[in-house]
């Protein structure tokens, strides 16, 4: 296994044949790696542009170790990896980055929360609850109304729902499954902001500019960027996004998305221990873009420049937004990037468009 920086001709490892893999791939190929892929689905769109598919299961004890013998560093497409399959890879020798702890604390909204907290990053309020007791006790600690949503698993806004009264709550708590939740207070927020850094094996921390977000029914729908802020929120956004970093002793590419509120404070919703949605607009707006630079941290090459060079407005082509794509391509200004997805279902994530306006213009 080749030392750190990884040369040309290493091989990256990466679970998930999603787009975020297949554009981590583009990225990866770029710099002369070759990528290899774990995936259950053998015609997936990360696998039809790399070196190499691993079909199996993320849990598949022998997929696992082929992956860990093929390659020289592994990385992830999304945060829902199971945590055995990382020990695993770990006791097979293999160096993985972002590392099980960045992972497990993204895993669990309360774990997160928590965390966030401890390394002075604020969040709103929030209660474990565990059933509808629970409910009831973080009703009277937090008020109402409050946000309910699963620890673990959700997504693009599933397993959310409100609660206004007591009465309310066995319903929310059933529709949720049941499970282990976490109780949030409202965020009351003017508008939704995110911010992609990266950290490298060095401790070298690179921050992307701020990028204002758009969500519907809690799919991203669109993010323009850079996001028009006082010097005071950019520095503080920053700050917060290498509070994390350093508090994680993280290597690799994270999204933060944040709340700012009327008066101008942030609160932190989330963060994402990956290449993130709402990055897209460094394909095409920035000196270097985020799947480049996670590749660059966890190959543990000096980090990119991340400074903008365009304004870009990106719209996510969710379902059959795709079919306009011929309209997209004549249009001088847009970069379409499709993410090769063989079947279109309503919602599904089908490519995205980086609309371009010059830095002043737009920002
Ligand atoms: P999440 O699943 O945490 O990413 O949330 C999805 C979306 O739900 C966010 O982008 C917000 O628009 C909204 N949201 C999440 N948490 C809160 C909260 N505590 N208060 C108000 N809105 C929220």
């Amino acid at each position: 296994m080749a030392d750190f920086p990884l040369p040309p001709g290493s091989t990256i490892g990466i679970l998930g044949g999603g787009q975020l893999g297949r554009m981590l791939a583009m990225a990866a190929a770029r710099m002369g790696f070759d990528v290899a892929i774990l995936e259950p689905e053998a015609d997936c769109p990360a696998g039809r542009v790399a070196a190499r598919l691993i079909v199996g299961a993320y849990d598949d004890p022998a997929a696992l170790k082929q992956l860990a013998e093929a390659a020289d560093v592994i990385t992830f497409e999304f945060e829902n990896v199971p945590a055995a399959a990382v020990a695993e890879l770990t006791r097979l020798g293999a160096r993985v980055a972002p590392d099980a702890r960045a992972l497990a604390i993204a895993q669990d909204r309360v774990e997160e929360k928590a965390f966030l907290n401890q390394i002075g990053v604020p969040t709103v309020a929030f209660a474990p609850v565990d059933g509808e007791g629970d409910l009831a006790v973080a009703l009277q600690k937090l008020g109402s109304p409050l946000l309910l949503k699963t620890r673990r698993g959700g997504y693009d806004g599933k397993g959310q729902a409100w609660v206004h009264r007591a009465v309310d709550g066995a319903r929310a708590v059933a529709e949720l499954g049941g499970g282990a939740l976490i109780a949030e207070a409202p965020a009351d927020f003017r508008r939704e902001l995110a911010v992609i850094a990266a950290r490298g094996r060095d401790g070298e921390i690179a921050v992307f500019p701020v990028v204002e977000s758009h969500h519907e029914s809690g799919i991203l729908r669109r993010a323009s960027a850079p996001a028009k802020a006082t010097d005071r929120a950019r520095a503080e956004v920053e700050r917060l996004a290498a509070t994390l970093l350093s508090g994680l002793d993280y290597v690799g590419v994270l999204g933060l998305e944040l709340f700012e509120r009327d008066d101008g404070t942030l609160l932190a919703n989330e963060f994402a221990p990956r290449v993130h949605n709402t990055g897209h607009w460094t394909l095409d707006g920035c000196e270097t873009d985020q799947f480049e630079q996670h590749i660059r941290a966890v190959a543990g090459w000096p980090l990119g420049p991340t400074d903008a060079t365009s304004h870009v407005e990106t719209i996510n082509l969710l379902g059959e937004d795709v079919a306009s794509w011929l309209k997209m391509a004549r249009e001088p200004d847009s970069r379409l990037w499709l993410y090769g997805k063989r079947e279109t279902r309503p919602g599904r994530k089908m490519g995205h468009v980086n609309r371009l306006s010059s830095l002043d213009r737009g920002g």
